[in-house]
């Protein structure tokens, strides 16, 4: 009998670990050093995959161009801070953030900057009140502003104020509280939904705009790629012309963003190259119906193939379509396919506070099914009011609108079309108008001006065109003039002429960042 036999079995086992053990010291260095070479060429086929994927998305010459682009930026970035120059920039800054603080903040009003010791009367409040509501404003009462205001008929205005009295201490966090809040919002999504074709298992929430509805839709397609297929590098593919708050997604949710080129005559997003970006990582596409820049719709039915195929969430961003788009079959114009009835689309964002009529801070996120919904699932549901419009207006409400819309936008269209004027500065045009107390829209990339045609815009649309009439007349003449004297010969600039004229010229934006963080700046001056 050896030593070893007779230890009992516990102690015999650890005394054979100690002894497996021991070569297992050695080959950790051994271990360490394969670990080492695995770590490196991971990391070598990570970024061999990424130049790939670059590669085949931008191909060789659009990846030097981007990288000639971006180098072009950060050089004029240094130039911008240069000794010399910098100075000279924030003056020119700072003196254009001087004649748009004239305009906006007025200096000759009460000011409360801290709180009143002693409560303001109920009559002095009001009062208050009716001092801020008459301050000199652009007329959109009078149709003067494109955007903003989409219905504004005193009726709808007094019905929804009177909404808002009855609701006003509701919480929507408490279902239980405010049953009629949560029955209101329930009944919205299902409207919208009923509106966009939705399948019977579709579901959607309420929300506090536009912006809120896109982020929590690419914001559950993120979370839908990590959960089903553990992606944890996302990319989203969206047109160069998709609104800003897919940008702001990206950033907010680290969603790398591929921007596509939307190119003339079509404005649409370009189908080959969002095929060509398409890759493991990606997670989203996107497509306007239609987009804030030119009013264009992308063609969604190529896009829903793309994500049929790939198995990829597409989003479609009918926030201005809102209640227009689906009624353009209903009202006889021409439409193209956009809604859940394409197989690919998962989500639309519907801003029923833009054509929905509804007042502003609410919005739809819709979704092809509850269980898209559950990855969004974090939201801030705001005041419904918005029932109200909806089901006031009704169905032929909506369709009556449509035709107005859309029948004075063609009419505007046409006009434009029937007396075209060439070599004219687009801003000039701008700045003639809003010196005629009209409030559009500024574009830049092709430089343009856009006009949301709204209800109060259909009554006064002749106005706009006699004024856009002359408007182009002075500038005419101004350019007549101004050839006269000899071709070198300047004319005086305007705001918006003079802020898109150095954007538009320079590689790197950052007075144009500058610019508009001191506009968000002036926005809480008081
Ligand atoms: C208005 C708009 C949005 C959302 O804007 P909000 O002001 O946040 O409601 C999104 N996309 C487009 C195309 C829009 O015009």
């Amino acid at each position: 009998m050896t030593g070893s036999s007779r230890m009992p079995v516990s102690l015999r086992e650890s005394f054979n670990q100690v002894k497996r053990r021991r070569p297992t010291s050695l080959s950790a260095v051994v271990n360490l050093d394969l670990l080492r070479n695995i770590i490196f060429l991971l990391f070598v086929l990570r970024w061999t995959r990424r130049a790939f994927w670059q590669l085949r998305g931008r191909g060789i010459i659009g990846s030097l161009v981007e990288l000639y682009r971006n180098i072009g930026r950060i050089l004029y970035g240094y130039f911008l801070r240069a000794p010399g120059v910098r100075g000279k920039v924030q003056k020119q800054v700072s003196d254009a953030l001087a004649k748009t603080e004239a305009k906006l903040v007025p200096t000759n009003l009460t000011k409360y900057l801290t709180l009143p010791k002693e409560g303001l009367s109920d009559d002095d409040v009001r009062k208050e009140l009716e001092m801020l509501a008459n301050l000199d404003h652009t007329k959109w009462e009078e149709g003067y502003v494109s955007g903003a205001v989409y219905h504004g008929e005193q009726d709808l205005i007094k019905l929804q104020t009177e909404a808002f009295g009855t609701f006003t201490v509701a919480n929507p966090i408490h279902p239980d509280v405010f049953p009629g809040v949560r029955k209101m919002e329930a009944e919205i999504v299902s409207m919208v939904l009923a509106l966009f074709n939705a399948p019977p298992d579709a579901a959607g929430t309420t929300t506090a705009g536009g912006t809120e509805s896109i982020l929590v839709c690419c914001l559950a397609a993120r979370q839908k790629a990590y959960a089903e297929r553990g992606i944890t590098e996302p990319e989203m593919i969206i047109p160069e012309t998709a609104h800003v708050a897919f940008r702001k997604a990206g950033d907010y949710f680290k969603i790398k963003v591929h921007r596509v080129p939307c190119p003339a005559p079509s404005y649409q997003v370009d189908m080959k190259a969002v095929a060509r970006l398409v890759n493991p990582n990606t997670i989203l596409l996107v497509g306007s119906a239609p987009n804030y820049p030119h009013g264009m719709i992308d063609d969604i039915a190529a896009l829903s193939k793309i994500a049929v195929k790939r198995k990829i969430w597409l989003h479609v961003d009918c926030c201005l379509g809102s209640f227009v788009i689906p009624y353009l079959e209903k009202a006889g114009f021409e439409s193209q396919p956009f809604d859940f009835r394409l197989k690919g689309v998962a989500s639309i964002s519907c801003d029923t506070h833009k054509y929905g009529f509804a007042p502003k801070g609410n919005s739809t996120a819709l979704y092809r099914s509850a269980q898209h919904r559950s990855y969004q699932y974090y939201v801030s549901p705001d005041w419904p009011g918005g029932v109200y419009a909806l089901i006031r207006m009704g169905d032929n409400g909506y369709l009556d609108a449509c035709g107005k819309l859309v029948g004075t936008a063609k009419k505007i269209a046409d006009k434009i079309r029937e007396t075209p004027s060439k070599n004219l500065n687009i801003y000039d045009i701008y700045d003639g108008m809003t010196t005629k107390g009209w409030h559009l829209n500024a574009l830049q990339d092709p430089p343009a001006i856009h006009v949301a045609v709204t209800v109060p815009i259909v009554k006064v649309w002749e106005t706009l065109m006699a004024d856009l009439e002359s408007v182009i007349e002075a500038e005419k003449e101004k350019e007549r003039a101004r050839i006269a004297q000899g071709k070198g010969a300047s004319k005086p600039v305007g705001d918006s002429a003079a802020l898109y004229g150095v954007a538009g010229s320079l590689p790197n934006k950052g007075v144009v960042v500058d610019l508009a963080a001191g506009f968000l700046d002036l926005l809480y001056k008081t």
